[in-house]
């Protein structure tokens, strides 16, 4: 900090022309993959704690000419900074409802519903409400088969306005799951107002349960607030059977981790889906 503040050549940091000049070059490949159409969905599996396969989240990945297929966390920061997530995000929901209009189509998939993921500047756009009518009736998706998946983060910004949007959308029938729970900034005393039907407990604490953290304690004290407030409480990123039972005496009702699936193309869950009834 001294020698920021007073030397002028630390503004020449080679280091920060670097990151500057990739960010620049991310946010233009990120502008030509959008019209080029390279990014896809795989699907991530989520079941009851009955066995029962509920449904999907649909999760985005970008398929790169050069750099293959590239995992969300390494060009969600920068579409989000540069408000490309807009489109991108619009394109997501725009195909996980293509799917869900072709899982409605046939009787053995009909009951999944699918879990999109909204950013926060997604979400506070004006029109948000009316895309995503738009993008339901344009695919012919079941509303009530889709749940967008909202991070507390989202949450900060303008309460009342967040509830209005979500009242306007659950009215004709589309769910709402507060996702990463645990790890953000909820504040308890607006949580109750707010109409989620799922909690999505964070897989930072699932992982540490069985440890002498803290994990257990949040999963037990995330399943007695959902009862609370009567939202079902999913876990995410169950890997072993030990977390698996530990979430399952918790009372948690749904669940999705590598122990069920790791994420799969629109082929593997084809494949995954002619082995298991849904229910
Ligand atoms: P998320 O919404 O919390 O999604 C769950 C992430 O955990 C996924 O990573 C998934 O592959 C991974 N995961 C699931 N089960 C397990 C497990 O048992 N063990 C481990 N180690 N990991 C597991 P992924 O696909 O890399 O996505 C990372 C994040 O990127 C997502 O976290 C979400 O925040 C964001 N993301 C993905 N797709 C979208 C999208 O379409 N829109 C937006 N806005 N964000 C997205
Ligand atoms: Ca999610
Ligand atoms: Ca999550
Ligand atoms: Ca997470």
């Amino acid at each position: 900090a001294k020698a920021a503040g007073r030397n002028a050549i630390s503004f020449f940091d080679p280091g920060m022309l670097q990151r500057v000049a990739a960010s620049v070059a991310l946010e233009a490949d990120l502008r030509r993959a959008l019209t080029l159409d390279e990014f896809v969905l795989h699907y991530q599996p989520q079941v009851g704690v009955d066995g029962r396969l509920a449904g999907a989240e649909a999760l985005v990945r970008w398929n790169h000419p050069q750099r293959g297929l590239v995992a969300p966390g390494e060009f969600i920061p920068a579409a989000e900074d540069t408000g490309l997530i807009v489109p991108l995000g619009q394109w997501v929901l725009r195909a996980a409802c293509l799917q869900l209009a072709q899982w409605g189509a046939d009787a053995a998939t009909a009951s999944l519903r699918m879990a999109v993921n909204v950013s926060a500047h997604q979400f506070h756009r004006p029109d948000f409400v009316e895309q995503v009518l738009a993008v339901l009736a344009e695919t012919g998706a079941p509303a009530g088969h889709l749940k967008l998946e909202l991070t507390e983060s989202l949450l900060l910004k303008d309460v009342a306005g967040t509830i209005e949007k979500m009242c306007l959308l659950r009215e004709v029938g589309v769910g709402f799951s507060l996702d990463d729970f645990g790890t953000g900034y909820s504040s308890l005393s607006y949580l109750h107002r707010l109409p989620f039907d799922q909690l999505k407990i964070d897989r930072s604490f699932i992982q540490e349960i069985g440890s002498d953290s803290h994990g257990a304690a949040i999963v037990r004290i995330i399943v007695a607030l959902g009862q609370a407030l009567n939202m079902a409480v999913l876990a995410e990123g169950v890997e072993t059977a030990q977390q698996f039972d530990f979430i399952v005496a918790e009372g948690c009702h749904a669940y999705q981790g590598y122990l069920y699936s790791r994420p799969l193309t629109v082929g593997q869950l084809a494949a995954f889906l002619a082995d298991r009834p849904a229910g």
